[in-house]
Formats: C-alpha cells, structure tokens, sequence
C-alpha cells in the first residue's frame, strides 16, 4: 500500500497536497475532499443519490494521521471523515 510522506495543506487556495512514497504528487480541492467525506453519514448520502453538501469556501483545518489514512478536520465543524490513503488516491483519479 502507498502512503503519502508528506501532506501538506493549504488555507489560501484551499487544496491539500499528498507527496507518494513513489515521487506522484496529487492535489485535492478541500471542498472536493469535503463531498467526499468518508464518514458513514456522508456515505450514506450517495449511496442514496444525493450530494454531500459543502460550501466553495469550505477550509480543511486539521489533519490527524491515522496510519492506515487520515482524520480531516474541516472548518464547517465536520470531522467525523477518516479517509484511508487508498480512497483519498482514489478521489484523485476520479478527477
Ligand atoms: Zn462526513
């Protein structure tokens, strides 16, 4: 399994940076990291067709690692989201 050894996020232009062990470098929208919450909740939402709702403006404020992944902290008070390294790689391809 890769995992990212370095993760950087940014308040300003609102992306969060993971750098792979084998040298890709990815960039994730936080508002995109937000819809794609991981949490059951939020899960639950499109499995049922809907949208996870997040505001443009929406800021990843802390990331807590987890080992096998990461807790998103996100700045509308939303932090039940722990997005193993294989989703978030996951949410990068899928565009
Ligand atoms: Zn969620």
């Amino acid at each position: 399994m890769s995992t990212p050894h370095e993760i950087r996020s940014d308040a300003s232009t609102r992306v969060l940076t993971l750098r792979w062990t084998d040298g890709r470098e990815q960039q994730i929208p936080h508002a995109k990291l937000r819809r794609a919450c991981a949490c059951s909740e939020c899960r639950r939402i499109r499995l049922d067709g809907l949208v996870v709702q997040a505001a443009p403006d929406v800021t990843l404020v802390d990331v807590h690692l987890m080992g096998y992944g990461a807790q998103l902290i996100f700045s509308d008070g939303h932090a039940r989201g722990i997005y193993p390294w294989r989703y978030l790689e996951q949410i990068v391809e899928a565009g």
